[in-house]
């Protein structure tokens, strides 16, 4: 077994969460060496959207957090090359509770100036693809941002590697870690201070942490389209009604219990598989679109038809993508923490888990780290 020197920081997992503290700790000229299972990073961070999405976060706390990862992102992108762009986002109404619940999150947040409230007619400055018909107004916000996140997740290390001579292991598998420690089935590594960030493959390393929490797992159904030969880009990223219930940020609304109430009226496989329909496109034209979200520990990898079509169905009745030609299905899965939006814990002195960002990973991580290092979360 061979002994290699000592670095500054281990992390374990290249996923979003893993190079948001990569990043971070080289930048305080840390000697970095970080340890992914895969050849190339394959889970939940690779599978999302790529939105950048402060404006599900509450006002406060992880508002702050996911604006200060934009910054970061902003800044990470230009400099790696990294494709992304800052189209901001609407919130689609047909519905007068839907406009109702909108006005109450703007008067909610009165010191917001990202957010407007606009008519059907101005939708169109925004976003080319917005069915008109029915449509009682949106919400415009100019806070959402989008990557493509096989090809940030793919790029990142790289960048980290020639900037800051981050240290990657891919398809090493760490197996224990113990204090210092860390082990693959056939090397040992020592670091002053080890991050164990490792998504939904939770049952390994520290198994005992997770089990004493409220944690549980949530698998999303994804499809991506295009519109043959059009790459042109839609502008800002697109959700309707169905979303008003999905994110926190709009949970104080008064009027969100009677969207709530139509919606389950309508159909209850909406409130069954967690569906919310967000739109997100690349920068090759392509469309990512979902999602649902089922919960529990047993996460089986077959997908539901149903699913795909309830959510293919509420996008159409929003955009005028009929001519959309699905090209891929699949699905992601993330760990979730009841009630909170991420999981900091130190097993060890030396040993420092973060996990559990839920669906918020790639808003949340960068601003997280750098609150790691600069401040004791746990
Ligand atoms: C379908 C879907 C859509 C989403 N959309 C968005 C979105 O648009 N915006 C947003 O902010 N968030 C979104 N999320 C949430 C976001 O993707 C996750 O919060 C985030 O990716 C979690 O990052 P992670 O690094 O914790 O996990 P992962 O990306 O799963 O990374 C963990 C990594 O650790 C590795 N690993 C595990 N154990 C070991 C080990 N023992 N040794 C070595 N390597 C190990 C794994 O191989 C994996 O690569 C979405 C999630 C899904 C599933």
């Amino acid at each position: 077994m061979k002994r290699s020197s000592q670095y500054d920081v281990a992390v374990v997992g290249a996923g979003i969460v893993g190079l948001s503290i990569a990043y971070t700790a080289a930048q305080q000229n840390k000697r970095v060496i970080v340890f992914e299972k895969n050849p190339k990073a394959a889970g939940a961070s690779v599978r999302n959207f790529g939105m950048l999405w402060p404006i599900g976060q509450p006002h406060g706390g992880n508002r702050n957090r996911a604006l200060a990862s934009r910054a970061i992102w902003k800044k990470i992108t230009t400099e790696a090359g990294i494709w992304m762009v800052e189209n901001g986002s609407l919130h689609l109404a047909y519905h007068d509770d839907e406009m109702q619940v909108l006005e109450e999150f703007v008067q909610s947040e009165s010191d917001n100036k990202s957010l407007n409230l606009i008519t059907p007619k101005e939708v169109d400055q925004y976003n080319s693809i917005v069915k008109k018909e029915g449509l009682k107004g949106a919400l415009w916000s100019d806070t959402e941002m989008l990557v493509d996140p096989r090809e940030a997740i793919e790029k990142l290390p790289e960048f980290l590697q020639k900037k800051y001579k981050v240290e990657f292991h891919f398809g090493t598998a760490i197996t224990h870690v113990d204090g210092k420690y860390l082990y693959s089935f056939d090397n040992q590594w020592i670091a002053k201070e080890v991050y164990v960030c490792s998504g939904s493959d939770f049952e390994i390393l520290y198994p005992d942490v997770f089990k004493n929490t409220e944690i549980t797992k949530c698998k999303l159904q994804m499809m991506r389209g295009e519109i043959p030969n059009e790459k042109k880009h839609m502008g800002a990223s697109l959700c309707a009604g169905l979303t008003l219930r999905h994110y926190a940020s709009f949970a104080q609304c008064p009027t969100l219990k009677e969207v709530v109430a139509r919606y389950d009226k309508e159909n209850i496989l909406y409130k069954k598989y967690g569906i919310h329909v967000l739109l997100s496109q690349n920068g090759n034209g392509e469309f990512s679109i979902g999602d649902s979200h089922e919960y529990g520990w047993e996460m089986m990898p077959f997908d539901k038809t149903e699913i795909n079509e309830l959510i293919l169905n509420y996008l159409h009745s929003f955009t005028n993508l009929q001519n959309i030609k699905i090209t891929e299905r699949w699905n992601g899965v993330y760990p979730k923490l009841s009630g909170q939006s991420f999981l900091i814990e130190k097993p060890q002195p030396e040993v420092t888990i973060v996990n559990a960002l839920g669906g918020a990973g790639m808003t949340l991580s960068f601003g997280l780290a750098a609150e790691i290092f600069t401040k004791n979360l746990v």
